[in-house]
């Protein structure tokens, strides 16, 4: 089912919560929505399951506007960071609770909770309640409840943040191919930009109540459309630049400590100020050849096994991370190193007054 989010604003008392929200879920997609506490998310994903109906805007499922469509006749199961299970119920009557208000054969409801219970892989567990289970467990289950009544949209409110690191990461796989298996269309709610990034089709970034960026998760990390969404979505390194020679295929950037080649930008003339970004793991150590290098110096290391991360100090001023994989070899603070910044890690974005954000 195409999920359409048409200009859809929404307020609690006098404060705006949505403001002009417009976005497309496609049929089968696993669609994230991701942003810091309170921009917004939750509100919208409980307007398209129906809790709360639009001031203005359309919802739409398919060709159907759902405005005023009421949350049980939508056909849309959610599922929470609480799981919401009944704890005097067993594993089976919980998913079949799910399936109460439909009218069923017994076979087709008997059916019909087996399959969600082996999608999920909990048929061994039917018997069992939830305080006899661990939370991934626990919700998987919430997952075949929500999957028994065969929703035209899954929406899932951060489902994982009630786990601990490893059962998250485990459960991620699972999610993902539950997704492969059923293709429902799923909205997914998180402000983990890892799991959004590690799962998504597409990600919507949001930001007090709008949407900044929508894409896929590589180009929102490698061409975020604002500084916002570039240090959301992982770590970066800024430098203030100036545009010294644009046009063709590529332009170059005065910054502190030397002038760099980026890549072409639309829209930014010679003498344009700028913001030049590049991600701690784009930055190559010890570089010899080739140009993009600044001359830094080490300030700190910290040895992590896999990883060794930098801070460093660029000639004429500016902090920046650096992380080199599986070192061999670290290097001592107040070492000069030669830092090569390739020209495709660059991310140019025009430098807007004041708001480091914007
Ligand atoms: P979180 O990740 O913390 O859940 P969120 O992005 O999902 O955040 P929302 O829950 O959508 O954010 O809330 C957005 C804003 O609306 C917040 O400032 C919140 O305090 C406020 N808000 C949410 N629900 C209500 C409500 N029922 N009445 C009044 N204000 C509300």
């Amino acid at each position: 089912m195409r999920v359409t989010i048409h200009n859809v604003s929404k307020r609690f008392g006098d404060t705006p919560v949505l403001r002009e929200v417009s976005l497309a879920i496609e049929e089968h997609e696993l669609f994230f929505l991701l942003g810091p506490s309170g921009c917004g998310k939750t509100t919208l994903l409980r307007m398209v399951a129906g809790f709360y109906e639009p001031e203005q805007g359309e919802v739409r499922f398919g060709d159907r506007v759902m405005n005023r469509v009421p949350p049980h006749r939508r056909n849309t199961g959610m599922v929470f960071q609480n799981y919401a299970l009944w704890p005097h119920m067993t594993v089976w009557d919980n998913v079949a609770y799910g399936l109460e208000v439909r009218r069923l054969s017994r076979e087709e409801r008997n059916r019909r909770i087996e399959e969600a219970l082996r999608i999920v892989r909990m048929e061994d567990y039917r018997d069992r309640k939830p305080n006899q289970l661990s939370g991934g467990q626990q919700q998987r289950v919430a997952l075949a409840r929500a999957l028994v009544v065969q929703p035209d949209v899954l929406l899932l409110d951060e489902p994982l943040s009630n786990l601990d690191a490893q059962l998250r990461l485990e459960m991620r796989e699972e999610i993902r191919r539950i997704h492969d298996q059923t293709r429902i269309t799923t909205i997914y709610v998180t402000h983990d930009q890892e799991e959004a990034l590690s799962l998504a089709d597409r990600i919507a970034v949001m930001r007090a109540g709008r949407i900044e960026q929508v894409g896929d998760p590589r180009s929102l990390y490698r061409r975020p459309a604002n500084r916002f969404v570039a240090d959301f979505i992982g770590e970066c390194n800024w430098l203030e630049g100036e545009v010294a020679v644009a046009g063709g295929a590529g332009c170059r950037v005065r910054v502190a400590g030397g002038e760099l080649e980026a890549p072409a930008t639309s829209g930014l003339d010679p003498g344009a100020r700028v913001w030049v970004g590049f991600r701690p793991e784009a930055v190559v150590l010890d570089a010899t050849d080739g140009g993009n290098v600044l001359r830094a110096t080490v300030e700190r290391a910290t040895y992590l096994g896999r990883v060794e991360q930098y801070a460093l100090r660029l000639a004429d001023g500016p902090r920046i991370k650096a992380l080199a994989f599986n070192p061999e070899q670290g290097r001592q603070p107040g070492e000069v190193v030669p830092v090569r910044i390739p020209a495709a890690s660059l991310i140019l974005l025009p430098k807007t007054n004041g708001d480091p954000g914007a």
